[in-house]
């Protein structure tokens, strides 16, 4: 059989490996951060009422999208990309700004859509290693070299839940050559509790070279629409544009991520019951003493370090009806990542996790 000529950067790209979805009933899923109390109600109301539409392309420029956004966060809409998904906005990124031998500084154990969007258009990529569980924006300086065109950075980092400083981005920042972009995945940021997380709006508004990535997958609970965005000066914005496939976000995704962001009840809820969870598992995983430990968390999820091979706990977790992540493909091949769920499946799951550990 002879081989058909694939571009070599394709041969050394893994398909990404997503959280695994419950096949029988009764079995929960906290594997891929996704909002425990479903959809935005307002948004599902919406759908059902505007199905007719489908018949026709939706806005190529989602004009309607990014002026709902613009206002409520305080930009204007030449500030905005949709993307089908964040996903998307980080592929545009790639495909605006890397060229062949370009050099991508990227943290270890992070998402791992860095590292393939880096390689789908023949970046390198540059593994920064973390600092106690968190972006060592140290390192990254250090690392910066003439061929150095993207950062990614990830605040709240997937899988850790840990979160870039105010100050510390503000100094990362300062001593960045000039061009260089920052891309700032912010996807958990509504979780956040921590003062000292950052204002990313004045870093736009001041025209830094830096694009923040939101979505409506988590907090919203529309991640099987897939609509994420971007914010960016609109000089950054207008490229990125460019690269989109035409129409790339469908009618009924747009419709509901309109409906979403006026349903602040389903967002306040989200966030309730978060906090809630949070607390309930840092209690509860303290009781369990030294067999485990883990991280405090700024996002919707906790990494969990189950101090012996992650792949096993999640099959052992699993036969007890509980979907988590092991996080050996984040390089992490002792600790697990479990998205807060509802109080009864975070029992469900502390209960579980309880039995495969003694
Ligand atoms: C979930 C997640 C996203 C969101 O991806 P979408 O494509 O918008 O669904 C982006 N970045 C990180 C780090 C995530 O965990």
């Amino acid at each position: 059989m002879s081989d058909l000529p694939i571009r070599p950067a394709i041969k050394k790209l893994k398909e990404y490996v997503p959280g695994k979805n419950p096949e029988e009933s009764g079995v929960i899923k906290l594997a891929s951060n996704e909002n425990p109390l479903g959809p935005s109600p307002k948004a599902l109301e919406e759908i059902k009422k505007r199905l007719l539409d489908i018949s026709i392309y939706p806005d190529q420029n989602n004009l309607e999208l990014r002026r709902k956004l613009a206002k409520k966060i305080g930009l204007s809409e030449n500030n905005f990309i949709i993307g089908n998904g964040s996903d998307e906005v980080m592929q545009m990124i790639a495909a605006t700004y890397l060229s062949a031998g370009d050099e991508v500084l990227i943290s270890e154990n992070t998402f791992s859509t860095y590292e393939f969007v880096t390689r789908l258009f023949d970046g390198l990529p540059v593994f920064i290693k973390q600092k106690n569980y968190s972006h060592d924006l140290g390192a990254f300086t250090e690392k910066v070299s003439k061929k150095t065109r993207l950062i990614f950075l990830c605040s709240p980092n997937n899988p850790t839940g840990t979160i870039i400083k105010k100050a510390e981005l503000d100094d990362f920042l300062k001593n960045l050559p000039q061009n260089i972009i920052v891309v700032l995945d912010e996807a958990y940021s509504e979780y956040v509790e921590s003062k000292d997380y950052p204002a990313i709006l004045n870093y736009v508004k001041e025209g830094k070279n830096i694009v923040v990535l939101r979505t409506f997958s988590k907090i919203y609970g529309l991640a099987g629409l897939r609509v994420g965005y971007g914010m960016a000066k609109p000089e950054i914005i207008k490229y990125l544009a460019i690269t989109k496939l035409p129409f790339n976000i469908n009618r009924l995704a747009t419709i509901g991520a309109l409906a979403a962001l006026d349903d602040s009840e389903h967002f306040e809820k989200s966030l309730i019951n978060n906090h809630q969870g949070k607390k309930y598992f840092y209690k509860a995983l303290s009781s369990l003493g030294n067999k485990i430990s883990y991280v405090e968390t700024e996002a919707n999820f906790i990494m969990i370090n189950v101090k012996r091979n992650a792949d096993e706990v999640f099959l052992a977790l699993m036969r007890e009806g509980v979907i988590i992540r092991p996080l050996t493909s984040f390089g992490l091949p002792q600790a697990i990542r479990v998205t807060i769920g509802t109080q009864a499946q975070n029992e469900k799951f502390i209960a579980a996790l309880k039995k495969v550990i003694s």
